[in-house]
């Protein structure tokens, strides 16, 4: 058989950078969904960085000291997974940190358009630089740390969607969740 004329040659990658993944985001605060993409992402590539930054956009509830020590605690145990804070453009605090991949989460169409140009924009930046998806797991599809702030600063218990040390932290925020019948005024 001939050989190809289109035929595809092995493109140089540097080993190390090809393994590690960089996770950005506000994270404010981690909730189980964000927990979810970190682990799965660790069955991919040997190590997650979890990269906080100040989103300009957002006034943080918590700030990037607390946010990033939630995460500490709920991966104290987990040696592959790091977490740093960053300033400027993502794409040159992944390369910074060594990783050549950028790890994002996808919950449906309404993350989808904002991603796509995200990545589009990474792409014309770095084009070394690609973004990984993962889907959510159903279960995590509704959860956004958005929705648990809010939910937590009106009363609601929010628990189930975040992990203990965050729960307590927005106990201590808000005061601990109001029950049903408070909430109800009966
Ligand atoms: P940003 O401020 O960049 O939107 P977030 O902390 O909200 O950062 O989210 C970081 C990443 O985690 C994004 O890729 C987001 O789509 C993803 N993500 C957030 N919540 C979930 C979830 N419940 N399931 C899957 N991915 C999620």
């Amino acid at each position: 058989m001939t050989a190809s004329r289109d035929q595809a040659t092995e493109p140089a990658v540097d080993a190390t950078e090809r393994t590690v993944a960089f996770y950005p985001g506000s994270f404010d605060p981690l909730t189980n969904g964000h927990v979810d993409i970190i682990l799965r992402g660790l069955r991919t590539f040997e190590g997650v960085i979890v990269a906080l930054t100040h989103n300009v956009s957002k006034q943080p509830l918590f700030s990037l000291q607390e946010r990033k020590s939630f995460i500490e605690e709920v991966f104290a145990d987990v040696e592959r997974v790091q977490v740093v804070i960053f300033e400027g453009l993502m794409v040159h605090a992944a390369r910074a940190h060594g990783a050549r991949n950028v790890l994002r989460g996808l919950r449906g169409v309404a993350d989808f358009e904002y991603e796509f140009q995200l990545a589009t924009m990474n792409k014309t930046l770095e084009p070394e630089i690609e973004t990984v998806f993962l889907m959510t797991e159903k279960s995590h599809a509704f959860v956004s740390s958005k929705l648990v702030r809010e939910v937590a600063g009106l009363g609601g218990d929010v628990s189930q969607l975040v992990p203990s040390v965050v729960a307590r932290a927005l106990e201590e925020r808000f005061g601990p969740p109001r029950s049903r019948h408070t909430i109800n005024g009966s």
